[in-house]
């Protein structure tokens, strides 16, 4: 088991153009923005569970991203 992390699709903004963790993951192609959905998602295999991520949404206010056990 290891934690990585995931995006809550009713509380991500990225419809409204934020970027926030898409730019900030260290991590290439794992943070990403699904054109339909118009959310944030996290590709799951990639992820090294830093929760970076989870940190700028939280500063941000949005609270969308949460680590998981998997
Ligand atoms: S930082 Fe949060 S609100 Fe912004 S795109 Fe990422 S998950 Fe969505
Ligand atoms: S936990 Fe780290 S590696 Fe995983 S999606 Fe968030 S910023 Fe990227």
């Amino acid at each position: 088991m290891y934690a990585v992390a995931f995006v809550e699709d009713e509380k991500c903004i990225a419809n409204k153009g934020c970027r926030l963790c898409i730019l900030y993951c260290p991590e290439a192609d794992t943070l990403k923005f699904d054109p339909v959905k118009k959310k944030a998602y996290v590709v799951e295999s990639r992820c090294k569970g830093c929760e970076l991520c989870v940190v700028v949404c939280n500063n941000a206010k949005h609270n969308a991203i949460t680590m998981v056990m998997r």
